[in-house]
């Protein structure tokens, strides 16, 4: 059944003459239209969002921790329907879908507590100067396809802590579970606090560029990410970037086979790898490697690929065909090139839906497109290395600095490679674990700025001084 969506504009739902399709990835069928936003319908939302701005910004902190645990808690209420939708848009496992959408839940509950108190620079018998922190204004917020509805909320919730407004856009393959949200939200938030409005790629620039939004915060690929940094030149936006990675794990020679070979598989090919967080180089000691490598592929030859619907499914498709395509294309380069594959290496899979069968290779060299390139699908490079100076400058010659991961009998042996890792998380013995009280984001060419934290709720404010001399004019 196809279902039409609405957008969600100064309070109202509305819809457009022309609308998009939206393509379950398991099967390729339409299984949702949503509105097809233009100029006219950001102007509309812009200005919406910037007369609310008048008295949002001055309603009580306390007051709007009300509305972003209000927000949590329809997310929560609807859990079930909301990761139902989520499996048939973006295509992850029902379990993985309850992850994000609870989530969701959690993090902006969490995010509601975040403070920001007054500073106090100087207090003397000359003067008192605190700094304190105003909110930016109308902010643009634009979303990927891998977790549509966590990355809409971490944008919405420090938004509206701090004292924002905001036109939220998600990306045209997966808007269906947010409008769906907006829906459920539309009378706990006042009208043109939270807008959200879908359309093509072409929607984005036009958010960037609009001389009334005062700050982007953006989750999506480097690529995009720089062209929104040149579009927000113009007038100088505040902007956050949540951008693509190449995350490395190094495996160091203590580390128990047994133990961490499920959790290396998972830390690679949760939501089918299209994580931007998820492990996308293993570096594996030679003591170790062939025993580790072997216990990984034999634990990936029982995951079973399919459709997220259907039960006893771990790892689904591919989100959209252009992904999917490219995924395949890497794993041909790969074969084109000679490289050994331990499990997989399909690159004409048959059937409907945009599937990929789980992929491991043996060791191929670094300069593999495989290797250097983020995959963002089910394939794992396994890599041998010899010492751990080796794999920490292996690890760390790329662009990109997100997250990695050190695994290891010993957690202090573990710290001081992660504190060599050139990238802005770094977890040991573990993975893809995020605090909503710990800024995430990324060095390199993975990101700008932070979301999550004390540090991600103050990059939606002004620093505003005021000085008061004691002496009366
Ligand atoms: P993408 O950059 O293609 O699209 C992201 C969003 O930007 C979509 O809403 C899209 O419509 C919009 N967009 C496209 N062109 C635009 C333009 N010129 N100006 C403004 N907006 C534009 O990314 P994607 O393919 O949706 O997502 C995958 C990428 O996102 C991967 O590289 C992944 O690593 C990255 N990602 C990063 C994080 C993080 O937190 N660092 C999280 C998730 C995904």
């Amino acid at each position: 059944m196809t279902t039409a969506y609405k957008a969600l504009i100064d309070g109202q739902m509305i819809d457009t003459p022309t609308m998009l399709d939206v393509v379950n990835p398991a099967n390729e069928e339409v299984i949702g239209r949503v509105p097809s936003c233009g100029e006219d319908e950001l102007d509309t939302a812009v200005a919406a969002a910037r007369r609310a701005f008048k008295t949002w910004s001055k309603t009580p902190i306390d007051d709007r921790r009300k509305v972003v645990q209000a927000i949590s808690g329809a997310i929560k209420d609807n859990a079930d329907e909301l990761f139902r939708l989520l499996t048939a848009e973006q295509g992850k496992p029902h379990a993985q879908a309850q992850q994000e959408i609870g989530g969701a839940a959690a993090m902006s509950a969490a995010q509601s507590t975040l403070t920001l108190e007054d500073e106090i620079n100087e207090d003397s018998d000359t003067r008192l100067s605190r700094t304190r922190r105003v909110p930016v204004g109308v902010v643009g917020g634009i979303v990927p396809w891998n977790f549509p509805v966590m990355m809409a909320v971490q944008k919405i919730a420090p938004a509206l802590i701090s004292g924002c407004t905001i036109v939220l856009k998600p990306s045209p393959f997966t808007p269906l579970t947010t409008l769906r949200l907006a829906e459920l939200i539309k009378d706990v938030v006042p009208a043109g606090v939270v807008n959200i409005i879908t359309g093509e790629d072409s929607l984005g620039p036009l958010i960037t560029g609009h001389p009334d939004i005062d700050k982007i915060t953006f989750t999506g690929s480097t690529e995009t990410g720089k062209k929104i940094m040149e579009g927000a030149s113009k007038d100088l936006k505040r902007i956050t970037l949540e951008l693509g990675g190449n995350d490395a794990s190094i495996v160091l020679p203590d580390a128990d086979v047994e133990k961490v070979a499920e959790q290396l598989f998972w830390s690679s090919f949760t939501n089918a790898g299209q994580v931007c967080i998820a492990a996308k180089r293993i570096y594996i000691h030679e003591d170790i490697y062939d025993d580790l490598s072997a216990a990984i592929a034999e634990y990936a030859r029982h995951v079973k690929v399919g459709d997220g619907a259907q039960q006893g499914t771990a790892v689904g498709p591919i989100q959209n065909k252009k992904q999917y395509e490219r995924v395949l294309e890497l794993i041909q380069d790969a074969k084109d090139n000679g490289h050994k594959f331990l499990v997989g290496g399909d690159t004409d899979p048959t059937g409907t839906g945009y599937y990929v069968p789980i992929t491991i290779l043996d060791n191929p060299p670094e300069d593999a497109r495989i290797v250097a390139e983020e995959q963002f699908g089910p394939v794992m490079p396994l890599m041998k290395f010899a010492t751990v100076d080796e794999a920490i400058s292996r690890a760390n010659a790329s662009e990109y600095g997100l997250a990695g991961a050190v695994w290891t009998a010993d957690t202090d042996k573990g710290v001081e490679v992660a504190e060599q890792m050139e990238t802005g998380t770094v977890w040991v013995n573990e993975f893809m674990h995020l605090s909503p009280f710990a800024p995430f984001g990324g060095h390199k060419q993975s990101g700008f700025g932070a979301e999550y934290g004390k540090e991600g709720l103050l990059e939606f404010t002004y620093p505003q001084v005021i000085t008061v001399k004691r002496e009366a004019a």
